[in-house]
């Protein structure tokens, strides 16, 4: 809990959720932490968020089941922030994927069925419109840092916290998905009923459970365990130390049209002034 304290909030408007499992010192590259807190939402309570000079940190892996998705966007538009860069460690099921490997997917597929995708489960607003899946000039940011992660991919969002079926990544596969992860769905949807840029960036961990060898032996909770071999270890450094030129790059005005997603309903009055009357 804060207390009294004052929380900074206007430092940086770029919320980093971090999917994958990283000691802390790895993020040093995006200055000192300045300042740790938990925020309580409508939602329940949304953190540790760590203020760094550059961006917010959320770790945002492990999760508890229970944990509503809302708290964290309601959190990151309360605090000010306007970007929300989503890393994730994800399984691959296109098969040209590799451990290790980069993509930056530019459409998703929710298959989530045990979580709230929208805050409007009250009034009949809330039908918005889902392309560009992912915020375009976030994305531009990634990809001219990270010129070697695949630029074009869908990512499928599943509720976890179990692995996906053999049968379940052929299927997911043939429905045109080419990773599967946890974090990243329905949190998207949610920031664009905020009006916030999201964007993901997915580190492959393992292929799908199709194409693990016959014992299974690889499927032993890879992303969880904090145990990365040498060729995830280091695609996770390539993103580490390109983190400081995109928070830079992202640092300007948005060009984007992330934050006009509700203007039809705030032009019409169906939506005011104060987001926290949406709901
Ligand atoms: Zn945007």
């Amino acid at each position: 809990m804060l207390g009294k304290r004052v929380i900074i909030r206007h430092m940086s408007d770029i919320l980093l959720l971090i999917g994958v499992i990283l000691p802390p010192p790895a993020l040093d590259s995006l200055g000192g932490v300045r300042q740790e807190f938990t925020l309580q939402t409508p939602y329940g309570p949304a953190g540790p968020f760590a203020r760094r000079d550059q961006v917010l940190v959320l770790p945002y892996s492990g999760l508890p089941d229970r944990t509503d998705p809302r708290a964290t966007l309601w959190a990151a538009k309360d605090l000010g922030i306007t970007r929300i860069i989503g890393w994730d460690a994800v399984i691959g099921l296109n098969p040209l994927l590799h451990r290790g490997s980069l993509l930056v997917p530019d459409d998703f597929i929710d298959w989530t069925r045990h979580q709230p995708t929208t805050f409007f489960e009250r009034r009949g607003l809330g039908y918005l419109p889902q392309m560009p899946a992912f915020c375009p000039q976030c994305r531009q940011a990634l990809l001219h840092a990270l010129p070697d992660a695949a630029p074009l991919g869908v990512y499928l969002g599943f509720d976890g916290p179990r692995r996906e079926t053999a049968a379940e990544a052929r299927l997911l596969r043939a429905w045109g998905s080419d990773v599967l992860g946890l974090n990243l769905v329905p949190e998207v949807i949610l920031a664009k009923e905020l009006e916030l840029c999201f964007v993901g960036l997915t580190s492959v961990v393992e292929p799908g459970a199709d194409r693990l060898p016959d014992d299974g032996q690889a499927a032993a909770e890879p992303s969880l365990s904090g145990e990365h071999s040498g060729e995830f270890r280091l695609a996770l450094r390539r993103v580490l130390e390109a983190l400081p030129g995109i928070a830079a790059a992202l640092q300007g005005p948005r060009t984007c049209a992330c934050g006009q997603s509700q203007a039809g309903s705030r032009s019409r009055g169906a939506l005011g002034d104060d987001w926290k009357t949406w709901f």
